[in-house]
This record gives C-alpha cells, structure tokens and sequence, in this order.
C-alpha cells in the first residue's frame, strides 16, 4: 500500500535557486524529447538515455549540474504521457512552460555507511525538515499531529504550483494494514470534571500528577506576576516555569498513553466528539490550556493507533448536541448545553442517567453510522 505525505517547503534563497534550476533542466529535457518525437518518430525512453548521455549532456552542459535521476525520470514521464496518448486516446503531450506548475521526482536510495542505514530522502518531524539530495536539509510544515512517518519512502516530488508555493509529495510504502474484524464499539465523551467516559460506563479520570503540576505552575505565575521583569530573580522564577511545563506535558503524554493504549486494543470501532466544543465555554486560563492539551492529545493518539491497529476511528460533527440528545428516544433538550446539569432526565421518555454517560452513547451511535456508511456503501 502508498501513501503519499505532501508538506508545505520552505527553501532558503540557495535551496530555491537550485530546485527552479532543476524544474528547468527537467522541463528543457522533456521538451526536447518531445520534439525529437514529434520530429524522428517514437522512441523508446532508453534509447533517449543513451542519447542523452551520450550527446545532449555534453551539448548543454548546464544540465550536468542536476541529479541525473531527475533527468531520468523526466525522459520517463514523457513516455508515459506518450503511451497515454498512443494507447488511451490522451490528447497528444503539451510542452511545458515555466509558468505552469513545475515539478521534479527524485528516488529514494538506500545504503550503508559505517554500519549504519542511510537513505538519501529523510523526513524529520521533530526538527520539521527534509532532508532531500543536492538541497540537504529543507524546512517543512503540515502534519503537525504526526511524530514521524511510518513505512518506506520511495520518492519525493518537490513542485512549484502557479502561486509560487513550493511543496514536496513523499511517496511512502506502508505494510497493509488489514482492518480486523469489527466485534465491539465504542463512544467517548471528553469533559472536564472527568477525562473521559466511555460508553461502556468506565470512567478516566484527570490524572492526580497533572493537577499537582498544575497547582505548582498556578503558584510560579503569581509570584512570577510579583517580580520586577528582567530581573535575575524574574528569570529564575521563569525558568523553572519552563521546567514545569515540560514535566506536565511529559507527564500528560504517559498518562494519555496508557488510556489509549487500552481504548485501542479492546475496541474496533472507536468513536469520539469533533472538536472541542465544552472547553471552549472555559474561562482563558491554565486549566483551559491543560483541558485543551489533554483533548488534542487525546484525539491525536487514539488516530495513529488505531491507524497502526487496524481499527476504525471517527471524530463525529462537532454540530451534533451529543450531550443535549436522549441516547434512548432521540429527543433534544437544550437545557442540556450548560454543563452544570450532571444528571440527563429526558423530558419525553424520562430516561435518567449520568449525563457524560448518556452522551457517550450517542457518540458511538454516530460513529457506527460512519462506520455503516465507510464500510457497506
Ligand atoms: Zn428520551
């Protein structure tokens, strides 16, 4: 199985002059092979190897300055636009122009050096850069949820789209992941007072440790509040801050994976709320920030793994009033949108239970739907 990860590239001057010096030299060799085409008749892509190694190289020498497999590949993606045409009835191939998206494939190549594996292509979410051949290391965004991409890169494609964004596309080989065979579902209610409430009625609660962290860094900010800024006293005050903070992001990732470690192994079907909607009636403050950092992590973790496990995983609407709706008759009480109500007694069917509870039904629900829909349409 292919994935393909396409991030945003972020050259610098020296990175952007040779990668458009590429898109040309790509571009000149299609074009002129194209015209041999037009000209001589078809020819096989080895053949315009040959020939290109041995006269046009020295013909145009500027050409030399790229990686050969760039020249490599543009020969052969004229072929296949060829072939296209001449098999499939594919409008005959367009020259390229510099004003059109531009693009250059480059190929994975893997070895060894000193005893240790090395690939020519490496992606580093960490230090949010790509290590490409010629360029060296090129910044990158997207995938701000992913610690690293799994699988095996094959290639890259580093292109110029006509607003003069660069982008590169890696082509990854991942093992095929057959999903398992659906036996028990499950829907998760996020809150504040408890973390999470499954619907089979277990609870997680807020991590004791992270509410003692939390504690400790609510007291740091005050006295941080009381000194004189800039002063010696203000950055050691701040710098053990910092150190806090880490230590609560640290603790809060071990926490949250033990939690969605089990979630992932014991159900197929897992389904949770979209976006964080209960937070965000949350006043500005730490507790918010905390709240909002468990959620995403949350979220993030039980996506990978349930990737990795073969499992289904749904974030349902973010309109769907999961915690207003009778997970029973279906009716909707708004009453049910201020969070101090704990208890949900449906007015209809008078269904009483724990309001948590209640809506972590309803997720499930709406995450079989999807599944229903994902699976028999
Ligand atoms: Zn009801």
């Amino acid at each position: 199985m292919y994935k393909a990860y396409k991030f945003k590239l972020y050259p610098n001057d020296n990175q952007r002059e040779l990668i458009n010096k590429t898109f040309g030299c790509s571009r000149f060799v299609y074009n002129y092979y194209l015209s041999r085409n037009k000209e001589a008749g078809y020819k096989t892509p080895y053949t315009n190897i040959k020939d290109y190694t041995n006269n046009l190289k020295y013909e145009k020498p500027f050409l030399q300055e790229v990686d050969s497999i760039i020249i490599r590949k543009a020969i052969f993606h004229l072929d296949d636009n060829l072939k296209r045409h001449f098999n499939n009835n594919f409008g005959y191939p367009k020259y390229k122009s510099k004003y059109d998206k531009n693009s250059y494939m480059t190929s994975a190549i893997y070895g060894k050096y000193k005893d240790k594996n090395y690939c020519n292509i490496e992606v580093d979410l960490n230090k949010r850069v790509i290590k490409l051949p010629k360029l060296k290391e090129v910044e990158i965004r997207g995938y701000r949820n992913l610690d690293k991409i799994n699988g095996r890169i094959i290639n890259a494609t580093i292109s110029r789209e006509r607003n003069n964004k660069y982008y590169v596309s890696v082509m990854v080989e991942v093992p095929d992941i057959t999903k398992k065979e659906v036996r028990e579902v499950v829907g998760i209610d996020l809150g504040i007072k408890k973390l999470i409430t499954l619907s089979d009625g277990s609870i997680y609660d807020n991590n004791k440790y992270i509410e003692k962290y939390e504690k400790r860094i609510k007291r740091l900010q005050r006295e941080l509040s009381r000194k004189e800024k800039g002063s010696k006293n203000y950055y050691k005050c701040k710098e053990k801050l910092n150190i806090l903070y880490i230590k609560l992001s640290n603790a809060r990732k071990y926490y949250l994976h033990k939690i969605t470690k089990e979630i992932t192994d014991n159900y197929d079907v897992i389904s949770t709320e979209g976006l964080n909607t209960k937070s965000m009636i949350m006043k500005k403050d730490l507790s918010k920030e905390i709240t909002d950092a468990s959620f995403s992590e949350i979220l993030r973790q039980l996506n990978y793994k349930s990737q990795l496990k073969g499992k289904y995983f749904y974030q349902i609407s973010t309109y769907y009033p999961s915690s207003q709706t009778c997970s029973v008759c279906e009716n909707v009480d708004k009453k049910y949108k201020n969070l101090s109500e704990r208890t949900y007694k449906c007015n209809k069917c008078n269904n009483t239970l724990d309001r948590d509870f209640n809506a972590s039904i309803n997720i499930m629900f709406e995450g079989l739907k999807l599944y229903m829909k994902e699976v028999f349409n």
